[in-house]
């Protein structure tokens, strides 16, 4: 008889290539249990010696993903958090870094007193017990889903598949499930998909003594039984196990596409739990839309990383989420803020519903970013400003409508005249880099009548950070006087949180990260407003766009007729 009681363990592993979507595996997964009516964990182990991706940049990592708690994490845990509709904490991440500094510690500590300290047992003991960590504690999930960063065959993700190839022997085999995540590639010029680099992948994970139980197969369109069929006989996986996961339009349709295959009853079946279907109707209707809108808008971001969309994965993920209630289809355009500055933004934002300026850190590309703030304020364009973007709206507020030019922000230039945007007093003498900025969830209380309060509809809101410089209080009641409107504020009145500006159709910039807390099923009320206005925007530039041309026709004609 399989034990019930206990929580069960699937461990997501990846092979052949890198970035196939192991997040959003095992967030889908996830989905589809709790959907089942069973409480799901999931966990992301990431090999890198990074105590936290806090450190890294961008490019090397993408976003980082913060928590309520304040713990910067990898971007996956932005995926479990939107399709599980539940807020994680620092648990739900470990990474080698943590691993090795608690170990090191204790050695220095004299724990370990005469004994060598080594991967196995220390480290992967150190491993095993924050997995079984998320099982016991907390809301006793019935199961955990811990994802392994990195591909199999990596070096520094051995500790890790060594960690589960133990959790099995030790957890049992009806408690355990290890899935697989691969790559089948379509090879246009011979016209056929190729299954040995799957092949490879699993003799590798063989190697280490863990055989799948099932494999989740990416591919660029949907294969064949027979070639599932292949792949079942020489990787020892029953074909029913052998799961076909194609390139999706949303990343939303994954888990039906993967409930259609029977993915989360063969994992029941394993575990021996008896539980209902999953109730898939609300999740389906929601995907149903973000695939079916009834209309498009366009909107601009301007960054300094437009050319690595991971490092605005949630922002994009928000849109997608914005347009549901919208009813459309939000096109982003990636515009280097670099660009802005070289060839103005007329350029670029002259045919675009919206501007979403994102978080940032360093001065390259912050003129464009204040010029096309600018264009946006003047010709009214909606704008959302967030963080860094916030913080750029102040200061273009500051020079071109409070008249002070020299308007800027410290965290770029430190003999400043007029740093209207400043150091937060608590950051100052701060010197170690990781973890020190104001990180996580704050309380802010909101503007009555203001846009952000029409948004929320709730005067106190909480919302998740990321800075260390906050807009200057020695400027507040000049920017005031000028109509820029402090909509949101700390509880003690100390730190701006969001300003405004209520001569504009939609002019909003926070010092938080609403990105972080949109969800699919709920999206984020700033966002939805703001698609709204963009769409707004889009109906009243199209119409004038009309009568121009009727005027021009109509012009056209009465010129000939001449
Ligand atoms: N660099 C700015 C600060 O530290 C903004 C940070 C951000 O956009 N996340 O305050």
């Amino acid at each position: 008889m399989p034990d019930t009681n206990r929580t069960k363990f699937i461990f997501v592993t990846g092979g052949v290539v890198s970035a196939l979507g192991k997040g959003i595996a095992s967030a889908s997964i996830g989905l589809l249990l709790q959907k089942r009516g069973l409480t799901v964990q999931n966990i992301k182990l990431d090999p890198y010696l990074n105590v936290d991706p806090g450190t890294m940049n961008p490019f090397q990592h993408g976003e980082v993903f913060v928590l309520d708690d304040g713990s910067e994490t990898d971007l996956d845990l932005g995926h479990y958090e939107r399709f599980l509709g539940k807020s994680l904490d620092k648990r739900n991440n470990v990474t080698t870094g943590q691993i090795y500094n608690t170990i090191i510690t204790r050695e220095r500590r004299g724990d370990y007193l005469g004994a060598t300290v080594q991967v196995i047992p220390h480290v992967t003991e150190e491993i095993k017990s924050r997995v079984r960590a998320l099982a016991r504690n907390g809301d006793r999930p019935d199961v955990v889903i811990a994802e392994i960063g990195g591909t199999v065959g990596d070096i520094e993700s051995l500790p890790f598949l060594e960690s589960i190839r133990q959790l099995r022997l030790e957890e049992g085999l009806q408690n355990t499930m290890f899935v697989h995540l691969t790559l089948v590639p379509y090879i246009s010029t011979a016209g056929e998909f190729k299954t040995k680099p799957t092949q490879h992948s699993v003799k590798e994970l063989r190697e280490i003594g863990i055989q799948p139980d099932m494999l989740l197969c990416r591919c660029s369109k949907p294969i064949s039984d027979s070639l599932r069929q292949k792949i079942s006989l020489f990787c020892s996986v029953p074909t029913r196990s052998v799961a076909v996961a194609p390139d999706a339009s949303t990343i939303y349709e994954i888990p039906i596409q993967l409930h259609n295959q029977q993915v989360d009853e063969i994992i029941c079946e394993h575990f021996g739990l008896d539980v209902p279907a999953p109730a898939l109707d609300e999740w389906e209707g929601m995907v149903d839309k973000i695939k079916n809108p009834r209309c498009r808008v366009k909107i601009a971001i301007c960054g300094k990383y437009v050319n690595l969309k991971d490092a605005y994965k949630s922002i994009i993920e928000s849109f997608n989420h914005a347009g549901v209630p919208a009813d459309a289809r939000v096109d982003l355009i990636w515009v280097s803020s670099e660009e802005i500055k070289h060839s103005g933004p007329e350029r670029f934002l002259h045919d675009v519903d919206g501007l979403l300026i994102p978080g940032g850190f360093g001065e390259r590309g912050v003129e464009g970013k204040i010029e096309s703030i600018r264009y946006v304020r003047e010709k009214k364009i909606p704008f959302f400003g967030i963080c860094l973007g916030m913080q750029c709206a102040v200061i273009e507020f500051a020079r071109n409508v409070c008249n002070i030019e020299d308007a800027h922000s410290y965290e770029f230039y430190r003999d400043l005249k007029h740093p209207v945007i400043h150091l937060m007093a608590d950051q100052e003498g701060v010197t170690e880099l990781g973890g020190t900025m104001r990180l996580g969830a704050y309380p802010c209380v909101l503007q009555e009548g203001s846009r952000s309060h029409q948004a929320y509809g709730s005067l106190e809101i909480s919302e998740r950070h990321r800075h260390r410089y906050e807009v200057n209080n020695s400027y507040r009641e000049l920017l005031t006087q000028n109509n820029l409107i402090m909509a949101g504020v700390s509880p003690d009145n100390r730190l701006v949180e969001i300003v405004e500006i209520a001569d504009h159709p939609w002019f909003v910039g926070v010092q938080f990260h609403p990105e972080l807390k949109s969800r699919p099923i709920d999206p984020h009320p700033l966002f939805r407003d703001f698609v709204r206005a963009a769409v707004e925007y889009n109906r009243k530039r199209e119409a004038t766009e009309n009568v121009g041309n009727k005027n021009e026709e109509l012009a056209g004609t009465t010129t000939k007729s001449h």
